[in-house]
């Protein structure tokens, strides 16, 4: 967990680098910001634990000499690989809880490297728990395996960060899954490309764990989902090595690389992907519109979604949302419109979408429209300031964590004829659940991350107080309520954060049965000793007796 080549770490307990986070001021205009949002008193801040702090559980596995360089027992790799970066692992690593720790971390080097970890964990019953950045916020990462295994081992695939090779023609290029964002774009920049892809977590998550979970970037429509973005895929699973070929459109039966795009670690460990990648943009246009209701700005997101435009950000903000991300005053909903292209100019294309916004109420104040060509433009305005917030929002919700305050997110999507009745009742459930936790005050945000001619991605964020040293009993009792209403609502248990551990019980609602019985097939095919990611998305295997 250090950057390569560097000596800076990240934190062990949160999100982002050790030397990192809300300064002095910041955390004042914080907590004097919460305390009048819940009307409450004093905070009093968790520290942030030191490594040293905490005593792990033993290895209860020694490595064997032919892996000695490649597996590792250091406390503080240890540590990182506890947990990923959800509001209930930075609750469990404020209260020093690290229970349950890897006994081993791995840094294979290549595609042999791994297969001999699996096989070493085969013989051993160990299983083996894929790590890309370990930004995961839905227990992916977490050696929580049941009780049929001798031990963990987190395989890290931080040694593996190289674009190995581009195909300026066909505009791909083959990057290895370790990659995380900033050195994947810094690799393909020097040729003018990108892959565009930019999840919140973008310099703290990898290629690989993008792929393993189904990633949705920041851009609104179009190639947003790391799924259109791959070409092909090399995985190595138990069975050996599978190469899918390298095709722009194809017709041959099931895709080979949709088995493994969101396969969560369970199937096998992507180890390289030829990505379909991207001239770099240099004409942008944005602006912003202001709707009195966020159902008036739904409508209008709608017809965008609906017209044909693509625009990269169509984001719709309520109106507590707009205000806490200081895009509005907080008395209106505000839809942020981007354009970017790097062939183009694009007034004409913003100029539709706001004759769109505008034949459905919205006002656009005139100095929010932009138009440049170059890199930094349309990144001020009502964009610009809900760009920065969004980028800060990490640091800042874990400083909210250690001051016993709850922040959770919840992603789902869902068809547009069923959006407004979701978008009701799931804000509902969760003022609910919030309340009927004894939080007091609670205040539920929503904004619509994603936008599509059939439905919308809503993501929600729920604001009240933790319920001191009770705070993983109220997560429960708050996720479950807000999950069961998204799913009775029509919507889905995510849209792009993945099934992990925490969403399976839900996901087994969703998926269909047949389905359910060909996953596990495949898994059963592929990893026979199922020794891979245990508990995501299947239930883990069960506890194999022993015969005396
Ligand atoms: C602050 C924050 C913001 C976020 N914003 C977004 C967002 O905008 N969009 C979004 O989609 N998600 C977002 N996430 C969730 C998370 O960043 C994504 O799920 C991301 O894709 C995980 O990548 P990673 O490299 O960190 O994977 P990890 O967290 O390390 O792993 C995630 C899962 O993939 C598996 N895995 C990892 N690498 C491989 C591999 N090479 N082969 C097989 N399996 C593998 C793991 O076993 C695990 O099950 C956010 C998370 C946080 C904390």
């Amino acid at each position: 967990v250090s950057e390569p080549g560097k000596s800076r770490r990240r934190k062990f307990w949160g999100w982002g680098w050790q030397d990192e986070g809300a300064d002095a001021a910041q955390l004042s205009a914080l907590e004097a910001g919460v305390k009048a949002l819940l009307e409450i008193g004093d905070l009093k801040p968790l520290a942030a634990p030191e490594p040293e702090q905490i005593v792990l559980r033993a290895p209860r596995v020694t490595a064997p000499a032919t892996l000695a360089t490649k597996l590792s027992i250091d406390h503080y790799e240890r540590l990182a690989h506890c947990y990923g970066k959800s509001y209930r692992d930075v609750v469990r690593a404020l209260r020093r809880d690290f229970a349950n720790p890897p006994d081993l971390v791995a840094f294979p080097e290549s595609a042999a490297d791994i297969a001999a970890i699996f096989d070493f964990c085969a013989d051993a019953n160990l299983a083996v728990i894929p790590y890309g950045g370990g930004s995961s916020v839905c227990g992916g990462v977490e050696p929580e395996i049941g009780e049929s295994y001798a031990g963990s081992v987190s395989l890290d695939l931080g040694r593996m960060q190289r674009v190995l090779e581009i195909d300026p023609i066909s505009r791909a290029a083959r990057i290895q899954a370790g990659t995380f964002g900033p050195a994947l774009e810094e690799q393909l920049r020097p040729h003018g490309l990108s892959l565009r892809h930019f999840p919140q977590s973008f310099e703290f998550s990898t290629l690989g764990g993008w792929i393993a979970t189904r990633s949705g970037g920041h851009f609104a429509t179009l190639y947003t989902h790391i799924d259109e973005l791959v070409e092909a895929l090399t995985v190595v699973t138990p069975r050996g090595v599978i190469e899918t070929r390298r095709l722009p459109g194809d017709g041959a039966g099931p895709s080979a690389e949709r088995l493994f795009i969101g396969s969560e670690g369970a199937l096998g460990v992507i180890v390289e992907a030829w990505m379909r990648v991207f001239g770099r943009p240099t004409y942008r246009a944005s602006a912003s519109a202001r709707y009195a209701s966020f159902a008036d700005g739904a409508r209008a997101l709608r017809a965008i979604a609906q017209s044909g435009l693509h625009p990269s950000n169509c984001r719709l903000l309520d109106p507590m949302e707009a205000m806490l991300n200081g895009a509005g005053g907080g008395d209106h909903a505000v839809l942020l419109i981007g354009f970017e292209s790097d062939d183009h100019p694009l007034d004409a294309w913003l100029g539709r979408a706001l004759e769109l916004c505008r034949d459905h109420g919205g006002e656009v104040p005139e100095t929010s429209i932009r138009s440049h060509a170059d890199q930094q433009g349309a990144r001020d305005g009502a964009a610009g300031a809900w760009r920065s917030a969004f980028l800060r929002a990490p640091y800042l919700r874990d400083a909210l964590v250690a001051r016993g305050i709850f922040v959770e997110t919840f992603e789902t999507a869902c068809t547009w004829n069923r959006f407004a009745e979701l978008h009701g009742a799931v804000t509902l459930a969760a003022t609910r659940a919030a309340r009927d936790s004894g939080a007091g005050k609670c205040v539920v945000t929503c904004r619509v991350t994603h936008a599509y001619a059939d439905g919308a991605a809503p993501y929600f964020t729920v604001i009240c107080r933790a319920r001191d040293g009770d705070e993983l009993t109220q997560w429960t009792q708050i996720k479950s309520a807000v999950t069961l209403a998204m799913l009775e609502a029509g919507g889905t248990v995510t849209h792009h954060h993945a099934v992990g551990r925490d969403l399976r019980p839900y996901y087994e609602r969703q998926r269909p049965d047949g389905f359910a019985l060909a996953l596990s097939a495949a898994k059963a095919a592929l990893d026979p000793a199922g020794i891979l990611n245990p508990g995501v998305l299947l239930a883990p295997r069960a506890r194999v007796s022993t015969p005396c």
